[in-house]
């Protein structure tokens, strides 16, 4: 009986230690991912921020170098939604929600670039 109650404690201690191991994993990706900023450039100069953390659903319209360019933003993530330029590659990018994955659409001048304002800091704890 007394056996019984240890071993269900034990069952009980582990899960409990995987279940806060794992919030804790979950609280540490969320807060990076919760902290993104997308800056959009025309050439080298910054012409828009857009903070990605309100996870809105929004269109942005730019003036590129030969057309306007329309940037939407979901859900944590950026995309170049239409566009003039002939090949279409900045919108085959789609949706970006990473630091290291920037759009860029040469033909107009436009690039955005994902940074987390934690840049920089301890964010990889894990
Ligand atoms: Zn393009």
């Amino acid at each position: 009986m007394d056996k019984k109650i240890l071993r269900n404690d034990i069952i009980l201690i582990s899960a409990l230690a995987i279940a806060s191991g794992a919030g804790l994993t979950t609280v540490l990706l969320t807060r990076k991912t919760d902290n993104l900023v997308a800056n959009v450039y025309l050439q080298t100069e910054l012409i828009e921020t857009i903070d990605l953390s309100k996870k809105e659903d929004k269109y942005y319209t730019v003036q590129g170098l030969h057309t306007e360019v329309k940037i939407h933003t979901v859900d944590g993530a950026i995309a170049i939604v239409e566009s003039g330029c002939p090949h279409k590659d900045c919108i085959y990018t789609g949706y970006v929600s990473q630091t290291n994955r920037p759009i860029i659409c040469a033909y107009n001048g436009i690039s955005i670039v994902i940074t987390s304002t934690q840049e920089g800091g301890a964010d990889i704890v894990i």
